[in-house]
């Protein structure tokens, strides 16, 4: 017997007759001769909805409470799968991220997974029991729920994959497999039938949002296949594998809008500054991504621009702001009006060029390039926000993306 985990993610369980379409493929597995873990999202917009409850109460809200209602979206659907389960007559049996032996950092919200002791779900499993566990929450060392970061239960689902040695992690959404670029932006985006795990992580990290980061480097450290497929349809989807489809070089295009920018004007050219700032924000736990400092010529002074999420805009701004007041003569812009696009590759390491095609590409459009930030595999730029649908559209062209 195999054993194999399944993720359901949030609009694949939406409705309860989706939640009975997923009992009833599960339920095919298990016939099929596979032992079947599956790791699900809270209902649809479900985690969205407790989200805005709670920011009723208060703007900025205890982590620890925070996560207490952010993990009730999970706790639903999984106890209703497993309801669903065993009203078509099979054995299920759901868990809570504690109950399953999910551990995790202390800190809360956006914590990592530490570990998994599977030792319930090993003794629920051989006692032929389906396994439904909720994704995206775990336990600290406190003893109190933390969740993981939104989007996370792709990364439960692999973690547990891993730490059970299963045969493969079977991401189910709500399109056929990951593309080009995203579909929904970009009729013509095409779907990959493979994809290799640096590229996908490089993907995801930039916005794709199909996968969670995280979810993608765990399956890469740990060597483990990752299908992703449409939990609704028939059809392959695509593997994430230590090989991709082949070397290209562009393989996509990844858009993100989730990205608000902060200037640092007229800072003084003197070691240090940079350390100060960025130092500041690391200690409030903030990701800083893009970094451009430039020079001004005539009075030894420096610009310092950088991303941020806008979740954790307002935070850095007020940090930003603190610094600036103590350094002479330097002023703060924030601007939540932009946003990320990039080309992923491997192929790219070894093949001059991609960036000025990808430059060409906005220029024909029109679209005025703010920051650039490079790696070996990716190019990202950032640009107005009300640009992004119509550059992801000139790239993809550009690198003839929707051709086979
Ligand atoms: P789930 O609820 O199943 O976790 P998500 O909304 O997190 O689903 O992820 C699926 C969505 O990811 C798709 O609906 C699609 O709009 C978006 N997406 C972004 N980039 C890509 C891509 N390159 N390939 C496929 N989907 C993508
Ligand atoms: N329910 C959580 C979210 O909406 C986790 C997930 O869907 O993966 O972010
Ligand atoms: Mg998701």
């Amino acid at each position: 017997m195999t054993l194999i985990v399944q993720k359901y993610g949030g609009t694949s369980v939406g409705t309860i007759d989706k939640i009975k379409n997923v009992a009833k493929k599960i339920l095919a597995a298990q016939a099929a001769g596979q032992q079947v873990i599956a790791v699900v999202s809270a209902m649809g917009q479900s985690t969205d909805a407790l989200i805005a409850k709670i920011k009723k109460l208060s703007p900025v809200c205890d982590p620890r409470e925070y996560d207490a209602l952010l993990s009730v979206g999970e706790n639903e659907s999984a106890a209703l799968l497993a309801q669903a389960i065993i009203a078509q007559g099979g054995r299920a049996v759901s868990l809570t991220g504690w109950q399953a032996g999910i551990r995790t950092e202390d800190n809360h919200n956006k914590c990592k997974i530490i570990d998994v002791d599977a030792q319930r779900i090993k003794r629920e499993l051989r006692a032929g029991k389906i396994v439904i566990v909720t994704g995206f929450q775990g336990l600290n060392s406190r003893g109190d729920v933390t969740t993981i970061g939104r989007g996370g239960s792709d990364t439960s689902a692999v973690v547990i994959a891993a730490a059970l040695q299963a045969e493969v992690c079977e991401i189910y959404t709500d399109v056929d497999g990951v593309y080009t670029t995203d579909p929904r932006l970009l009729p013509e985006a095409r779907l990959l039938s493979a994809i290799s795990h640096e590229e996908m992580l490089e993907l995801a990290s930039l916005g794709a949002g199909v996968m969670h980061p995280r979810a993608v480097e765990c399956a890469k450290v740990n060597n483990m296949t990752i299908a992703v497929k449409h939990s609704h349809k028939a059809g392959k989807g695509t593997l994430i594998t230590m090989a991709g489809e082949k070397l290209n070089t562009v393989s996509g295009v990844a858009a993100d809008d989730d990205v608000a920018k902060i200037g640092l004007l007229h800072v003084p050219d003197v070691p240090g500054m940079a350390a100060e700032l960025f130092g500041a924000l690391a200690g409030a736990k903030i990701n800083v991504d893009v970094i451009v400092q430039s020079i001004h010529e005539e009075a030894r002074k420096n610009d310092i621009s950088f991303t941020v999420s806008n979740d954790d805009y307002a935070r850095a701004l007020e940090l930003t702001e603190a610094k600036a007041r103590g350094w002479d003569g330097c002023r703060v812009a924030g601007d939540t009006d932009v946003a990320k696009v990039s080309v992923v590759g491997i192929g790219m390491a070894s093949a001059p060029g991609v960036a000025a095609r990808m430059f060409a590409a906005l220029g024909r459009e029109k679209i005025n390039i703010q920051m650039i930030s490079t790696s070996e595999i990716k190019i990202s730029c950032i640009i107005e926000k009300k640009e992004l649908k119509r550059a992801v559209k000139s790239i993809h062209g550009e690198f003839g993306l929707d051709k086979c």
